[in-house]
């Protein structure tokens, strides 16, 4: 099996995982790589390789400009076409996965006939969401505020037109990059989906249902990292000290931190940085942040290129108290989230942190911002009933300006329902410890994922040897 992941944080990481999840089932795996994303992931393969597993790294030999763990959908990958064409040309294997950002892979694939599984990076909630409010047109709304029941889904889902991309406001505006993701994945054999049977099941048989049981779902896949030195590289080797992380986290009673992050890609500006640091001061609970990339305009950067968006004495005030640690950079999310001094999540609700906070039992408190993001907070507080919403309304395309800050009187709100003793709190806590058991039992032989994978390299044998015949 060849994996192509995409060059950027969330969609690349859980293909990474994949395919060592494939291995790890006696698949022979090869990772498509370009010279600056195979350093991400090169030692844990390595470990792979020496345990045994059969998993390689193939370099395509083109570099992509800004590839960096937070590049977006947009980059222009199409460079690597050629070189992906002669490798596949060399070496046909049984199938190729391929994400669905690398939308120009299409025809190259199809040409050379070889069976192409699609891996989008969401859940199956979120995929039902978006299919079924693609295929019916809603009517009646006087404002894109105005709450509406998303059609044809197992559970009662309500949702505003300002949660949703504009292409599914507007469907008769369907850009052209969504167009050719949904080609990619007409033509293929099948989707790979992370998640796990128990998390979303009624929306995994109406997913299989629709696509006459050609989605395979296999997560979720971050529990193949089981050493302390794959979850700490994992993505890419950390850029804070990992050290003094846990060591400030281990001087913290359990469960009594909250750890807020918003994923690989997300720029929050400093106005909106600044709403929280408030907001987590004035809830009064520990708290780890890691603070990724800031959105800010030239005016809002000091002389020395630094910005200032924190308030005035804030890290101080927090290292004196010993309540928070402001991290800046790429931190060990797994391992912090499975760190037992860890009580509760902020999140932006990226499919891989849900997964991640879901799997650690932790329960979270959600900040959609763009992508599917919405719905998969939906999934959390409406369905699974395991986390609280900071009150985000507004999608929000990554590049652009941000619309609406959250206040901090929200977010000292949200992080005081989630993390002070109530019985509504310790409800949550229960249930996503429930079903963190149920995600470790997905993945170990016996379970769902571990089913649907073997699965999977059954029909792809199947295939080969009725070719062959
Ligand atoms: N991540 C990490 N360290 C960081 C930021 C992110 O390890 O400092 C990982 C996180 O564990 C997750 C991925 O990056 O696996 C982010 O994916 P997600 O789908 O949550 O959000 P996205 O980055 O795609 O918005």
């Amino acid at each position: 099996m060849f994996f192509f992941p995409y060059i950027g944080g969330g969609h690349q990481i859980p293909m990474i995982d994949a395919a060592r999840v494939f291995a790890s089932h006696g698949a022979s795996s090869t990772i498509l790589a370009t010279p600056s994303s195979a350093p991400h992931f090169q030692k844990s393969i390595t470990r792979d390789q020496k345990s045994g597993l059969p998993i390689t790294i193939h370099i395509l030999s083109a570099d992509i400009p800004d590839s960096d763990m937070s590049a977006g959908p947009f980059v222009d990958t199409s460079a690597l076409l050629e070189p992906l064409r002669q490798f596949l040309l060399q070496r046909r294997p049984h199938c190729i996965v391929v994400d669905m950002f690398y939308r120009w892979a299409s025809d190259v694939v199809y040409e050379l006939g070889i069976p192409r599984i699609v891996f989008t990076g969401n859940g199956c909630f979120s995929r039902c969401v978006h299919d079924n409010l693609r295929d019916v047109t809603i009517e009646g709304l006087t404002s894109d505020s105005e709450p509406f029941l998303v059609p044809n889904l197992p559970d009662r889902i309500e949702m505003t037109m300002s949660q949703l991309p504009p292409f599914l406001r507007n469907p008769s505006q369907i850009p052209e990059m969504v167009r050719s993701m949904k080609k990619l994945e007409e033509q293929s054999f099948g989707t790979l989906i992370n998640s796990f049977y128990d998390l979303e099941g009624a929306y995994a048989d109406q997913l299989k249902n629709k696509w006459g049981n050609k989605a395979w779902i296999v997560g979720p896949v971050s529990h193949c990292n089981r050493t302390k030195e794959d979850k700490t590289e994992r993505g890419k080797p950390p850029t804070v000290d990992e050290q003094m992380c846990l060591n400030w986290l281990n001087s913290k009673k359990p469960s009594s931190v909250l750890y807020v992050s918003f994923g690989s890609l997300a720029r929050l500006p400093p106005k909106q940085l600044k709403e929280i640091a408030y907001g987590l001061e004035a809830s009064d609970q520990s708290f780890i942040w890691v603070v990724g990339n800031i959105h800010c305009t030239p005016s809002e950067k000091k002389e020395n290129g630094s910005v200032n968006w924190l308030p005035e004495g804030f890290e101080q005030r927090m290292k004196e108290t010993g309540k928070g640690l402001v991290l800046r950079g790429w931190a060990p999310q797994l391992l912090i989230l499975e760190h037992p001094a860890i009580k509760g999540f902020m999140t932006h609700c990226g499919w891989n942190s849900t997964l991640e906070g879901v799997s650690a039992g932790v329960p979270m408190i959600t900040w959609p911002l763009t992508a599917e993001q919405f719905s998969n907070e939906k999934l959390i507080t409406d369905v699974l009933k395991i986390g609280v919403q900071v009150g985000s309304r507004e999608w929000w395309m990554w590049n652009a300006e941000w619309k609406e800050l959250v206040g901090r009187e929200k977010v000292e709100v949200a992080v005081r329902k989630l993390m002070v003793e109530s019985v509504e709190a310790e409800e949550m806590r229960r249930r996503v410890k429930d079903i963190a058991g149920k995600a470790r039992r997905a993945v170990q032989e016996g379970g769902t994922s571990y089913a649907d994978a073997e699965a999977l390299i059954q029909e792809l044998q199947a295939l080969t040897f009725a070719n062959q015949g």
